[in-house]
């Protein structure tokens, strides 16, 4: 137990926090963890997992984990278990991402853990939130300045503008993003476009889970091996290799992603289009999250920890990479 003010973190390929016996979004499986969202990075088959409904849902469906092993818990609601209270917060990032913090009842300690999220608001997720907290862990996928996002109305712009313009040549638009998460906020921005879309297999599912947990988003209708003259076809990246995607003529191609900030992103993904529609916060959102959570410690996970870690702590914070020195236990504060 930590008496100094502080929730202890040790890293040792996976996050873990040993005062509340408790791991974060751990890549193997563990007696307790918290599972942050459903993309598989983040999911394995531990004893208990504390997560939000959605996410247990998803979890069900698409790794058919059994329900007894989790502990769904709704967003705000705090929860004590064994001398800590636990509170997940909306992260913003795909349907039933959390944050969690966490408080020690004894000492007052807290500590927030963002998983993947996002600041912004979209059209399928539920807007982040934050509580303050003595130590933050947060990722940092656009840890680097040059991540800086268009507003949200420029991306849906794009995003129109790449399927009016396409659909005027008579071609297909071929709309490629995750196809959990990425590919409902597409499917969203389409029908409020009354653009009208077709979805792969593996898309449809996706879109069908998160309408059975309340998700106001349109019936996929499936694609088979044909898309209608006005139609947009949303696909998951890999897709553009199957035979059925790769067969039809007259495509064009846009990747969804937040890399599409990296110049040639198009290249490296061989698609006509890069448009930068992301589920993860922007360079500016990262340094906006540590200001609007007033920790007192920062630990960096994913992605540029080090640059983002030491860009804080040129602006005075105490922040440092997960993989710092191969440290396997943190001296925060
Ligand atoms: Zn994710």
């Amino acid at each position: 137990m930590s008496f100094d003010g502080k929730i202890r973190v040790e890293y040792a390929r996976d996050l873990h926090l040993p005062d509340v016996g408790l791991w974060l979004d751990p890549h193997r499986s563990k007696p307790f963890a918290f599972v942050s969202h459903a993309h598989s990075d983040h999911v394995a088959r531990h004893q208990q997992i504390l997560c939000s409904p959605i996410t247990a849902h998803l979890l069900k469906v698409r790794y058919r984990i059994s329900p007894e092993r989790m502990m769904p818990c709704e967003f705000f609601q705090a929860r004590s278990i064994a001398g800590f209270q636990f509170t997940l917060l909306p992260a913003g990032h795909i349907a039933g991402s959390a944050m969690i913090h966490i408080n020690c009842l004894n000492s007052g300690a807290t500590l927030l853990y963002t998983g993947d999220y996002k600041l912004r608001s979209s059209r399928t997720v539920e807007t982040a939130s934050w509580l303050k907290a003595d130590t933050l862990i947060m990722e940092s996928t656009f840890g680097l300045p040059r991540y800086v996002l268009p507003p949200a109305e420029e991306i849906e712009k794009q995003i129109v503008t790449f399927v009016s313009d396409t659909l005027d040549r008579g071609d297909t638009p071929i709309l490629l993003g995750y196809s959990l998460g990425k590919a409902q906020e597409i499917a969203a921005i389409l029908a409020a476009h009354d653009l009208p879309f077709l979805s792969t297999a593996s898309v449809a599912a996706m879109t069908e889970a998160c309408r059975k947990m309340g998700m106001s988003l349109p019936e996929a209708a499936l694609f088979h091996d044909h898309v209608p003259l006005g139609f947009s076809l949303i696909a998951p990246p890999q897709a553009v290799r199957q035979a059925a995607v790769a067969r039809l003529p007259r495509r064009r191609s846009a990747i969804m992603t937040g890399w599409a900030i990296d110049p040639g992103a198009r290249f490296r993904y061989r698609t006509d289009a890069a448009i930068p529609l992301s589920d993860h916060a922007d360079y500016p959102d990262l340094l906006r999250t540590v200001e609007l959570v007033e920790p007192k410690n920062i630990l960096t996970v994913h992605g540029s920890t080090r640059e983002l870690a030491a860009a804080l702590r040129q602006r005075n914070h105490n922040a440092w990479s997960i993989h710092g020195n191969d440290q396997l236990e943190f001296p925060l504060g």
